[in-house]
């Protein structure tokens, strides 16, 4: 199958290799047979039928994942030799790049030229960089007293569950796996039942890599079966969540009534860009845009309330419309596309319900406001002024290319507004005065703040929530503690006066 890219060239649509469960570096069907569809929002149609793992198939992965950790060679391994694999990992990732992102474009309407520049080699990027973190693991030494001398062992913490969501599936899937591959766990990773295939072929490239049967194992389903099954296991140790905040609720029970593993949840969002009167307004026009609509808004990072200061608030918003109304919307294949559709029929009727309670709790709406009227699940960029800070569109989150914009005059007020919200995963401050800048950045409860930028991510930049956008980090340093754990060992001095 091609696809047009909009100047006439075909990109070729990979052929769908790998549909079943990857458990122990075998491609298995499901113990039921049972199948889930994963459809193109694109066209509305059934790309293929994925293996559907349910309790007993997680059973046997998990079963999988504890026989390589207890005894298999991957946490036995010298680090530089995990270190060795996962490089040739980060290598074939780059070298099928192309058909990695056309996968992750037909599953979940990504632009597909921004998943083969950006997408795909930030994943390789980051595994390398977890690569080159394998072999510096080290504990400290202590001199306790003068009858004690101690050390700490930094171990892998075990079998590690990730649950991952469909907004960035081959990113996630990097920056989620890496860690724990370079710590030396062994996982399972269920991948969101919207965009299953991008996982499956990276198992397929984990085992070209030479990563042992075992430590990678894949789960394709859905959330309330095979995710909860992770969450609730007793021989699970860890459990990393990407996805909402309702569902990272229930995998917190679920760690708690169990076998009380560790759990990492990076959560929902919905995040403030403060615009101060004295920046550039034409580049931040452009910041603020991308800001809230890049990825069609489905990022738990997007920036959907922008508050701008009252001096610049007319010019920059009338600048903000004439821009969101050239914004092109359109096949994810067309590189001269900037947005395409929404992942899935549910997401799409979702947002558009938001855009309704929007108009029917007064907001102005400036422009968008409804579906493309053309197949696919496609939103018209949409911003809504008059937005107070009790609207439903100010206080949940849309995932979806919906901002509101808000006009404020102090500091004092930009920073209260801002936090006035249950979350606390990014936010974004707009200004060339370094004290504003200073000010607000310490004032802001979330986990990431940019300063005159936004989305900005690298490997090195820990990543995660303050409030109910969770808590732990992916990414950085941080993310790859939380897959260790800390052992202290005390060895008695047995000539010791005091023993
Ligand atoms: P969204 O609402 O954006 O689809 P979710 O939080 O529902 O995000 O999904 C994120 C991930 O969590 C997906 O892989 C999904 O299958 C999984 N999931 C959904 N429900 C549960 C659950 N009850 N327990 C564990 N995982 C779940």
């Amino acid at each position: 199958m091609t696809s047009s890219n909009g100047n006439g060239a075909k990109i070729q649509i990979p052929e769908i290799k790998f549909t079943k469960l990857f458990i122990n570096g075998q491609f298995v069907d499901s113990i039921s047979g049972k199948r889930f569809e994963t459809v193109d929002p694109r066209t509305e149609d059934v790309i293929a039928n994925i293996a559907e793992a349910d309790k007993e198939d997680v059973d046997l992965a998990v079963k999988a994942a504890r026989e390589a950790f207890d005894n298999g060679p991957w946490p036995r391994f010298p680090a530089s030799m995990r270190r060795t694999i996962m490089l040739k990992f980060a290598d074939l990732i780059d070298e099928n790049a192309e058909e990695l992102a056309a996968l992750d474009t037909i599953d979940a309407g990504k632009l597909y030229s921004h998943v083969l520049a950006v997408d795909i080699p930030m994943a390789a990027d980051l595994i390398r960089y977890f690569a080159g973190a394998a072999d510096k693991i080290h504990g400290a030494t202590l001199k306790m007293s003068s009858e004690t001398q101690a050390y700490t062992l930094c171990e892998p913490i075990g079998v590690v569950g990730h649950i991952i969501p469909w907004n960035f599936p081959t990113y996630v899937f990097s920056f989620k796996v890496a860690p724990a591959m370079a710590a030396g766990c062994t996982m399972v990773v269920k991948p969101a039942e919207q965009t299953p295939l991008s996982a499956l072929y990276l198992a397929n490239l984990a085992k070209l890599a030479g990563i042992p049967d075992g430590v990678v194992n894949i789960v394709t389903g859905y959330g309330h079966t095979a995710g909860a099954t992770i969450a609730s296991h007793m021989d699970v140790d860890k459990v990393s969540f990407t996805g909402s905040t309702e569902v990272g609720r229930l995998v917190m029970q679920a760690a708690a009534m169990s076998n009380l593993k560790q759990v990492c949840l990076e959560l929902g969002g919905n995040s403030p860009i403060i615009v101060f009167d004295d920046v550039d307004v034409d580049k931040i026009v452009d910041l603020a845009l991308n800001g809230a609509m890049y990825n069609k808004g489905e990022m738990c990072v997007a920036g959907t309330r922008v508050f701008i200061q009252e001096g610049i608030y007319d010019t920059f918003v009338a600048k903000l419309v004439a821009k969101a109304n050239a914004w092109v919307v359109g096949d994810p294949f067309d590189p001269n596309v900037q947005q395409g559709p929404q992942v899935d029929k549910k997401q799409y009727e979702r947002i558009l319900w938001f855009i309704e309670k929007g108009k029917k709790e007064g907001a102005t709406l400036l422009t968008g406001g409804k579906s493309c009227n053309r197949k696919g699940y496609y939103i018209e960029p949409t911003i809504f002024a008059d937005v107070a800070d009790n609207m439903t569109i100010a206080t949940e989150e849309i995932f979806g290319p919906v901002m509101s914009v808000m006009k404020f005059k102090t500091v004092e007020e930009a920073i209260k507004r801002a936090n006035a919200t249950k979350y606390g995963l990014a936010a974004g401050i707009m200004t060339n005065n370094l004290n504003i800048a200073n000010t607000v950045s310490r004032a802001i409860k979330a986990g990431v703040v940019w300063i005159n930028c936004y989305l900005s991510l690298g490997p090195d930049l820990p990543f995660g929530g303050y409030k109910m956008s969770g808590f732990g980090r992916d990414l950085g340093m941080e993310s790859l503690h939380k897959y260790l754990q800390v052992k202290s060992v005390a060895t008695a001095i047995y000539d010791s006066p005091w023993l």
